[in-house]
């Protein structure tokens, strides 16, 4: 890492820091040839990611899209924006890991309802209202069903 101020190579770390919520590193370094001391922040290099839409075309995955439909779907729930930040925070450093470069847009949806099922019922459900297109009472219902279901599987009657 070259220094800012006189342009050496060699430094040496004096602190390394998690940042942007473990997504990357700070280090604080100092110049071995002139001491001065600097800052660098290592980040985890992520691809972007296509969606594959229902018509058959691709569009980058957006982020502000993904927030934006989760935050009506919560909307007058105690859910809070940061918490559906975090929500896709974690969705994509998921995809990354996975190293996922194309996902059908149906999957991001059930994605998306996998966390909000663990969150809240009416997010969810509004949610899969959205994603799954329903055609009338009898999707509905069976979503409700299929919550009720996962919902029992997850925590069991004693
Ligand atoms: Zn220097």
């Amino acid at each position: 890492m070259q220094c800012p101020s006189c342009q050496n190579t060699d430094s040496r770390v004096l602190e390394s820091r998690a940042a942007d919520a473990g997504r990357s590193v700070r280090r604080r370094r100092e110049c071995l040839n002139c001491d001065f001391r600097f800052t660098t922040y290592e980040r985890v290099e992520t691809v972007p990611i296509s969606v594959l839409k229902n018509n058959g075309s691709r569009e980058i995955l957006s982020r502000s899209k993904l927030i934006s439909g989760i935050t009506r779907a919560c909307e007058k729930t105690p859910i809070s924006a940061e918490k559906i930040e975090t929500l896709v925070d974690e969705l994509e450093l998921q995809l990354q890991q996975q190293n996922i470069r194309e996902i059908q847009s149906s999957d991001i949806g059930e994605l998306v309802l996998d966390e909000l099922k663990k969150i809240n019922e009416v997010a969810y459900i509004r949610f899969a209202s959205v994603y799954r297109k329903f055609h009338g009472i009898h999707d509905f219902v069976e979503t409700l069903e299929n919550f009720k279901s996962s919902k029992e599987e997850l925590a069991p009657v004693r």
